[in-house]
């Protein structure tokens, strides 16, 4: 039972167009998106996308 969450292990992105969370993306070594793809709004450009912060503390 280990939990290994941390920058460089990311589940999905959230678009900044509709806050969905996406599922279909490619990030590189350093952690910057390559692609990714929204279901919900059809955004494709990856400079909509984000990394979801940790959300706890403002
Ligand atoms: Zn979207």
């Amino acid at each position: 039972m280990s939990a290994t969450a941390g920058p460089e292990e990311v589940e999905f992105l959230v678009c900044n167009e509709c806050e969905t969370p996406c599922y279909m993306f490619e990030m590189d070594k350093k952690g910057a998106i390559v692609s990714a793809y929204c279901g919900a709004c059809g955004s494709d450009k990856p400079e909509d996308f984000r990394v979801p912060e940790y959300e706890g503390d403002e």
